[in-house]
């Protein structure tokens, strides 16, 4: 099973749950994604199912070693199918199918729809038949990156419990340990833009270096300063990003910090979150007004969202540039 780090008090709560046995029938994980809320649900299931007397998952009987290697005939996770990006209403069918069959070792039957956003809204739908009249031994886990990501009627279904952040100090000690290699200053930047979360921190490791990261911010801002023609010139480098890695929303992500740091430097404020000083974002946003800035954050976020529903990698990134372009237009008109 893999490490979870930090989320104390939730896997507290989920152990009084299966101890006591009052385990409910539908639970949304929400968090940020590395925040662990995969390996968050896979404890619940193991939890669950687990068959020591107190302190469940032992991590020891035959029911969470099953779990932890995925052979449990009674956790099933769902998942789109090969090559799809969503999971559709024909799984969900075959799934409710499947969720009135008696548990063949366990006291549940566990389910676990991890980036359950990527369900169609009729396989939401279906879920939610499922979900009104479930099976008095069934389980759903669900996960999101935030419950508005779903239909309203299915959360309203759902015990919704949070990953929690893990303090700055504890990502940085573990990433000193997973990256031996990065220097201090990548990690210090890593652990900054990782926001609490070590998968999160990890991902922006993996994506370059802080100094290649701080670049990109700085290119990005610039050429919207400069306008179109600029902004255009940036297209072919970001569409050849590997969307299945996540380097454009790690950049993104970094964006977004970059384009907060110029406007707190702005204002006359220091404190950076990307930038090493207020000079070099200042530097960085020396053609932009503060509202252009806030305008691009709105385009970045708007991409971002874009990017974590799975829509067209190409269409986002192109609506990235026309957005922040007609910003940089319409303020120097105007
Ligand atoms: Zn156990």
């Amino acid at each position: 099973m893999a490490v979870l780090r930090g989320n104390r008090q939730l896997l507290a709560q989920i152990t009084a749950a299966a101890d006591s046995g009052r385990v409910c029938h539908a639970y949304l994980l929400e968090g940020i994604p590395g925040s662990g809320r995969k390996t968050v649900a896979m404890h619940m299931a193991c939890a669950f199912l687990c068959m020591a007397d107190g302190g469940r998952p032992c991590g020891e009987c035959l029911a969470c070693r099953k779990v932890a290697k995925g052979i449990h005939p009674d956790v099933q996770v769902l998942l789109p199918e090969k090559d799809k990006k969503t999971i559709s209403v024909d799984q969900v069918r075959q799934l409710r199918e499947k969720a009135f069959v008696v548990p063949n070792e366990g006291r549940h039957r566990v389910t676990v729809i991890p980036d359950a956003q990527q369900m169609t809204v009729q396989a939401q739908n279906a879920l939610l038949k499922l979900l009104e009249e479930p099976p008095s031994f069934s389980v759903f886990i669900l996960t999101a990156q935030a419950r508005s990501q779903l239909l309203e009627t299915i959360c309203s279904r759902l015990v919704c419990l949070e990953t929690e952040k893990l303090p700055a100090e504890e990502v940085m000690a573990e990433l000193k340990q997973r990256f031996a290699g990065k220097s201090e200053a990548d990690l210090a930047l890593a652990a900054r833009l990782g926001e609490g979360s070590v998968g999160g921190a990890s991902a922006f490791l993996q994506g370059g270096t802080a100094s290649q990261l701080m670049k990109f911010c700085a290119d990005f801002l610039r050429a919207a300063g400069e306008g179109t023609a600029s902004l255009m010139k940036l297209a072919p480098d970001l569409l050849a990003m590997n969307k299945e890695k996540d380097d454009l929303s790690v950049r993104l992500k970094a964006l977004r910090l970059a384009a907060r740091d110029v406007l707190v430097a702005q204002v006359g404020a220091s404190h950076m979150l990307l930038f090493e000083n207020a000079q070099q974002a200042l530097e960085a946003g020396r053609g932009l007004t503060k509202t252009q800035v806030g305008s691009i954050m709105e385009a970045v976020d708007v991409a971002c969202s874009a990017l974590n529903n799975s829509l067209n990698f190409r269409i986002t990134v192109m609506n990235l540039l026309i957005r922040c372009q007609k910003t940089t237009q319409t303020q120097r008109k105007g």
